[in-house]
């Protein structure tokens, strides 16, 4: 139940609404076997995020709906071809674990690289045309208070109530991002003429999606 908390404040600020806020989803599309053809369809739900991740947390929010957010540009109405996609993120448990889940970028194949250089959140290229575009949270919108509690709990020396007092932060910080039009929240931008920078080691053929536009059977 604790992972609905998050769900729970939401619900609690819309004023008397009894219906709870759907959770964030998308539509993507893979090839559909080990060689296969691109066209199988799914529904990727912010619980099935959490279960890639191991916990809600408001970075996962942050992540899941900056990124939506460019992912949108590619694909205002059409599934999000995780075959087409590649992205470099920050370093965040939270943002990473976003990236692969929702474009199929992954390191061993060269499409997901990370880095805490990069002027934003995510940078994403959809492959086949070059269109990239980058992920910032507007300035302001996270309270400072989860960045200097976050940097005491990484050097390990917030205190037990202080790790609780974080979480509860973080909780109200995301419940708050899920109410709002990400539009509001987050700045998207394309960028012209990226150079996509080579992965500094070895990667790998991604056989699955060779196929990808192969005809269909005609017998
Ligand atoms: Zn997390």
């Amino acid at each position: 139940m604790k992972r609905l908390l998050p769900f729970v404040l939401l619900l609690a600020a819309c004023s008397g609404s009894q219906e709870q806020s759907p959770e964030p989803q998308w539509h993507v599309v893979d090839t559909d076997f080990s060689k296969g053809r691109l066209g199988n369809e799914q529904t990727v739900t912010f619980t099935d995020l959490e279960k890639l991740h191991g916990h809600w947390c408001d970075g996962l929010v942050v992540g899941a709906l900056g990124l939506g957010e460019a992912l949108k540009e590619f694909y205002p109405s059409a599934p999000i071809d995780r075959t087409d996609l590649r992205v470099i993120s920050r370093s965040s448990p939270c943002l990473t674990d976003v990236a692969i889940m929702l474009t199929g970028g992954r390191a061993q194949f060269g499409t997901f690289q990370v880095s805490d250089t990069i002027p934003g959140l995510y940078i994403v290229q959809r492959i086949s045309d070059g269109r990239t575009y980058i992920v910032k949270l507007r300035p302001g919108v996270k309270p400072a208070l989860i960045d200097s509690l976050g940097r005491l709990a990484v050097a390990r020396t917030l205190s037990p109530c202080g790790l609780d007092s974080l979480q509860a932060i973080e909780a109200s910080f995301g419940a708050d991002l899920l109410a709002q039009d990400p539009k509001s929240t987050f700045d998207v931008k394309e960028l012209t003429a990226f150079q996509w920078p080579e992965p500094a080691f070895v990667t790998y053929t991604k056989t699955d999606i060779l196929n990808k536009n192969a005809p269909r059977c005609a017998h």
